[in-house]
C-alpha cells in the first residue's frame, strides 16, 4: 500500500482509463503469471563490512511480464497483498529459492545462505511454520542456509503469537531478520523480546547518512543498541565508497547494495569474485 495516489502500476501501464479495470486486469495477469512461471527470482549478495567476503545472498522476485519486460515487486507485491495473491506468491518465493540453493549444493556449486523475505500475511496464516518445515524437507537445503526476512508489522496484530513462532523457527536453526528496521511504528522496546539474529536498516536513512546528522545518529543508535542484544546489523543500499565506508566505522556488520553487485540471476553468483565490490 505504499503508492496510493495514480498508481496501480500506472492503471496498469496505461491501458485503463480507470484504475478498477486496471486492478482487475492485473490481478488476472499475476494469476497466469503464476500459472506459467513468468515469475523469475534474482539475487543479491549481502557482504561482511569489514572483509567484503559474500555472506549470504538476498531472493527478490521479478516478474517477466510478456508485454511489459521485467518488472520490479515495488510494482506488484503491494497489490499481491491486497487480493491475497502473495501467500501463493509467496510460497512459490521460498520454495524456489530453497530448490535453487539445495540443487547448487548438490552439484557442488558454491552456495551461499538465503534470505526470503515473507509478507506479514503469508507470516501470520495458520501452517506457515509447517509449511516452511515441509519446504527444507522436500528441497532437502540445510536449515542454516535458509534465512527469512520479515517487517516489524508481523507484530501489530498478535505480538505474541509472532514472537513464539520466530522462537520456533530459530529452533529450527532458520535465521530471522527484521527487514526494513526502524520505518515501522513499534517501540523500540520489543527487539528485547524478539529472538531473531539481525536487523536490517532501511536504505532510507543509509541513502543520506553523510549530510543528515539526525539519520546519521539514528544509524549509529541502532547499531549500537543492536550490539548490546547481540543482533547483527545489515545496512542496505550502500551505492558509494563514502558510505561503505561511514558504515564501516560505525560497525555495522553487513552491507548490501549497488555499490557491491545488483540483483542478479541465480547462474551469474557464480561468477562472482571472493570480496566485493571487485578492484
Ligand atoms: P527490500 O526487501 O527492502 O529489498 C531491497 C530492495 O532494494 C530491492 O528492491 C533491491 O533491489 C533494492 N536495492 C538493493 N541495493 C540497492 C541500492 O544500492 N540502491 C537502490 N536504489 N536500491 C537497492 P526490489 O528487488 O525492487 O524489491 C523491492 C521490495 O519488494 C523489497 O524491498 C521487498 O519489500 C519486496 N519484495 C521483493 N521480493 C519479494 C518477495 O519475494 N516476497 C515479498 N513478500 N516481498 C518481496
Ligand atoms: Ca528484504
Ligand atoms: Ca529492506
Ligand atoms: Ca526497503
Amino acid at each position: 500500500a505504499k503508492r496510493q495516489g495514480r498508481n496501480t502500476w500506472q492503471w496498469y501501464k496505461e491501458g485503463f482509463r480507470q484504475r478498477i479495470n486496471a486492478r482487475c486486469l492485473l490481478r488476472h495477469d499475476m494469476q497466469v503469471a503464476l500459472r506459467e512461471q513468468q515469475f523469475e527470482l534474482y539475487y543479491q549478495p549481502i557482504v561482511e563490512a569489514f572483509s567484503g567476503r559474500i555472506r549470504s545472498v538476498e531472493a527478490l522476485v521479478r516478474w517477466q511480464h510478456p508485454e511489459h519486460g521485467l518488472i520490479s515487486p515495488a510494482e506488484f507485491i503491494p497489490l499481491a497483498e491486497q487480493t491475497g495473491q502473495i501467500i501463493t506468491l509467496g510460497r512459490w518465493v521460498l520454495r524456489h529459492a530453497c530448490q535453487s540453493m539445495a540443487n547448487r549444493l548438490a552439484q557442488g556449486e558454491r552456495v551461499f545462505p538465503v534470505s526470503v523475505n515473507i509478507s506479514p500475511l503469508q507470516f501470520r496464516r495458520d501452517g506457515f511454520l509447517d509449511e516452511v518445515t515441509r519446504i527444507l524437507d522436500e528441497t532437502q537445503l540445510p536449515p542454516e542456509l535458509l534465512e527469512l526476512e520479515v517487517t516489524e508489522s508481523i507484530l501489530m496484530r498478535g505480538a505474541e503469537q509472532a514472537i513464539a513462532l520466530i522462537g520456533k523457527l530459530r529452533e529450527r536453526g532458520i535465521t530471522i531478520a527484521i527487514d526494513d528496521f526502524g520505518t515501522g511504528f513499534s517501540s523500540l522496546s520489543y527487539l528485547r523480546d524478539l529472538p531473531i539474529h539481525r536487523v536490517k536498516l532501511d536504505r532510507a536513512f543509509i541513502q543520506d547518512i553523510l549530510t543528515c546528522s539526525g539519520n546519521a545518529a539514528i544509524v549509529q543508535g541502532i547499531i549500537t543498541m543492536a550490539h548490546h542484544m547481540n543482533l547483527q546489523v545489515v545496512a542496505e543500499g550502500i551505492e558509494t565508497f563514502d558510505q561503505q565506508r561511514d558504515l564501516g566505522r560505525r560497525q555495522c556488520d553487513l552491507l548490501q547494495g549497488f555499490l557491491f553487485a545488483k540483483p542478479m540471476p541465480l547462474d551469474r553468483l557464480q561468477a562472482l569474485p571472493d570480496r566485493l565490490p571487485e578492484a
